[in-house]
């Protein structure tokens, strides 16, 4: 067991150590593999990262190229003609939001600028406070009949003269309106609507005193009287096409003028529809109403934006074309800013300060963000990050997502850039999933790792094969041992016993024959040799286990001694009706050898093929020369040997058959001592055995026997 204990502990520190510290620094090597591959995918992204940051850049130069091309046809200032090179441009151009015009660093204009409406008190003041009706004679004496005397049917047919002799078209705007104003005080409403639609008509665009146009107020007189005439289909008609007509910016209004009448259709529009007039399909009005309040809000918000800018951005722009020297010497200056609620990113051509010093104005363009980071930062992205294994996430200064990548980001922000120069205030942020340790040990490139692991379980295989088979060896032994001291005990008891019954009556005197005395000699002989041969082989052999036996060479003759050793076996069991038969081939040669060792060898030979005879009661020791080797032969009729164990048999305690149905007592030691004796004459042992024919154990000794160690 303590040698159990050994063998365990020499297996944890030859192999399991080992192993385990092998392990730990393959480990320590995929790590550090691990953080190279990560330290080089974060150089990879960051290349890519400026890529993409360089690609936006790119796209807003190439617009600004576009927009320098521009000024080649010498656009000075805004024009019809500048107007119509710059529309071009524009519709070429997806990232223009707008084209803006900066005059003497304070004004800013929009010549392309679609606006809904213009701010409070911004309209051209060339076409304002146009004069009324006029100082004609005719006029002013309707107007009184019509304001004083309350004398409609007067006034109507004053204007009515009137209208015959003017030829201005404005001025006939304005008698058509007055007519109709009279006509709808008398009650004429019928007549009141078709001149207000005459109007309509031929005179929407006049403006009259205060700077409005016609149009919009004529186009509300129509609805107002078709809904008091009960023409609910009119007045639906005409309100939203007062609607439509404002949002198609057919006339230029200020914010309060363009409130007022969206709000005054708007409200006709969905008071007429909560009437619900009869015989009228209102499905389609809802519809388009519906419509048209969504493209206002849409136009609203861009126009609220563009005058934010024409209002606001002038000192933003004059600041940092006056800032001097730029970081870089483009001829464009880029620039991010909020007004209010709206964040703008523009970039605008520097002024060369020309000799004439006409240079105080400037054009510029403010570039639509949305399409930036949709036509040109998301293809770049996806060109630059096409394996979806890298997340991105583009954030604004406030920290909202504006655009993501399909993966969604999760995570730790692996590297966060922002773009090289005036661009958006947008942050690019990467993520990226840690390399899988399994991943780098399956890639590494060096392909030490397996190399390392593949080592590692072979030692471990190898170590526990090595400590299997050796523990199995030794608890074998162990067992044989213990089997050995058993059986030898019995082996001894046994004839003791016997020998000393058969003494007692010898020496009481009660043996009754002669012949009986003999035969009770003949047995004592037999037990005590038995005895001497077991003392014999064990003494034999752990002797020669230890070295420490001696062999003393001596030329014999050989058949001499086999017949002693089987003259003496025959005496022995003569009486059990045994027959050992010698056979030779003479003549025999004269060969060295041991003769007290070799004796012993074909003694226990001889033995074993009596005990293991069964019922036999033959046994033929032969002796031949076959070339150089003189074969000694012991051959028996017995039960013979399974073919399992006869392998085994010359094992040291090694026992064949069952050990329940075993019956002949034995130690396990005679063959082993057999085989030392013959290797130690340089000779060779062989058992040939058929399981109830009986087996021929056969020595070849050399014939040319020099001296043997
Ligand atoms: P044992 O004391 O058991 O005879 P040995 O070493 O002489 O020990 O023999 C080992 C085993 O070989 C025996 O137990 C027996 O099974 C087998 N054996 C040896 N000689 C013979 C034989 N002549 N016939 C059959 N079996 C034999």
């Amino acid at each position: 067991m303590q040698k159990r204990r050994r063998i365990v502990l020499l297996f944890g520190l030859g192999i399991v150590l080992p192993s385990l510290l092998l392990g730990y620094l393959a480990f320590r090597g995929i790590q550090n593999d691990r953080a190279l591959v990560e330290k080089e995918r974060l150089e990879d992204t960051r290349r890519a990262a400026d890529r993409v940051t360089r690609a936006v850049d790119d796209a807003i130069t190439l617009v600004e190229e576009a927009l320098a091309k521009t000024f080649a046809y010498q656009i000075e200032k805004p024009s019809a003609e500048s107007a119509s090179a710059l529309e071009k441009l524009a519709a070429g151009n997806p990232l223009i939001e707008q084209v803006f015009y900066l005059k003497d660093f304070k004004e800013v204009r929009l010549p392309l600028a679609k606006l809904l409406y213009v701010a409070d008190g911004s309209r051209e003041a060339n076409s304002s406070s146009p004069a009324g009706l006029g100082n004609s004679a005719e006029i002013q004496a309707a107007q009184r009949l019509e304001f004083q005397q309350k004398d409609y049917p007067g006034a109507l047919a004053g204007y009515r003269q009137a209208l015959k002799h003017v030829n201005d078209p404005r001025l006939e705007g304005l008698v058509l309106n007055a007519i109709a104003r009279v006509q709808r005080k008398s009650g004429l409403l019928k007549e009141a609507v078709s001149t207000y639609e005459n109007i309509v008509r031929g005179h929407s665009a006049i403006i009259i005193p205060g700077g409005m146009p016609l149009g919009p107020s004529a186009s509300l007189e129509i609805c107002l009287l078709s809904r008091e005439l009960k023409d609910f289909a009119k007045s639906l008609q005409t309100s939203l096409g007062l609607y439509k007509s404002l949002l198609g910016r057919e006339w230029t209004l200020e914010r309060a003028e363009f409130d007022f009448f969206v709000q005054r259709a708007k409200t006709l529009i969905e008071e007429v529809l909560a009437g619900q007039p009869p015989g009228l399909d209102l499905a389609p009005v809802r519809g388009d109403f519906q419509s048209l309040r969504a493209e206002e809000a849409e136009q609203r918000n861009k126009t609220e934006r563009m005058i934010a800018f024409e209002q606001g951005a002038a000192p933003a722009l004059e600041a940092k074309l006056r800032g001097g020297t730029d970081e870089t010497n483009r001829s464009f200056s880029r620039l991010a800013f909020d007004i209010g609620s709206h964040s703008y990113f523009v970039s605008i051509v520097r002024p060369t300060t020309p000799p004439g010093g006409a240079s105080d104005a400037a054009w510029g363009i403010i570039i639509d963000a949305e399409q930036l980071r949709e036509n040109a930062l998301r293809p770049a992205l996806r060109d630059y990050f096409p394996s979806g294994e890298t997340a991105w996430a583009i954030k604004g200064n406030d920290g909202a997502v504006l655009l993501s990548s399909e993966n969604p980001p999760a995570g730790p922000v692996t590297l966060r850039t922002s773009f090289v120069s005036d661009t958006p205030d947008w942050n690019l942020e990467f993520h990226q999933p840690p390399p899988r340790l399994i991943r780098t040990f399956l890639l590494s490139r060096r392909g030490l790792y397996s190399f390392v692991f593949l080592l590692i379980a072979g030692i471990l295989v190898f170590g526990l094969a090595l400590t299997i088979r050796s523990v199995s060896h030794e608890l074998e032994l162990a067992r044989m041992k213990s089997d050995f001291v058993s059986t030898v005990s019995h082996e001894f008891k046994s004839p003791l016993t016997s020998i000393r019954q058969l003494a007692e009556m010898l020496q009481s005197g009660r043996v009754p024959s002669e012949e009986r005395r003999q035969q009770y000699y003949d047995v004592l002989l037999e037990q005590s040799e038995r005895l001497a041969l077991l003392t014999d082989n064990i003494l034999s052999l752990a002797k020669i286990e230890e070295g420490r036996a001696e062999f003393a060479f001596e030329t014999t003759d050989i058949f001499a001694l086999l017949s002693s050793v089987v003259s003496s076996f025959q005496e022995r069991v003569r009486h059990e009706g045994f027959d050992i038969e010698l056979k030779a081939q003479s003549p025999i040669p004269l060969v060295a050898v041991d003769r007290t060792a070799l004796s012993q060898a074909i003694t226990n030979l001889i033995d074993n093929a009596i005990k293991y005879s069964g019922d036999s009661r033959k046994v033929v020791v032969g002796a031949s020369v076959e070339e150089q080797f003189l074969a000694i032969a012991v051959r028996d009729f017995g039960v013979g040997i399974n073919k399992e164990d006869i392998d085994r048999v010359f094992e040291r305690f090694f026992r064949g058959g069952d050990e329940l149905t075993r019956t002949v007592k034995g130690s396990g030691l005679g063959l082993t001592l057999v085989k030392e004796i013959v290797e130690a004459h340089r000779g060779r042992i062989q058992v040939e055995s058929e399981p109830g024919k009986g087996s021929v154990f056969s020595i070849r000794l050399p014939l040319a026997q020099g001296k043997g160690s």
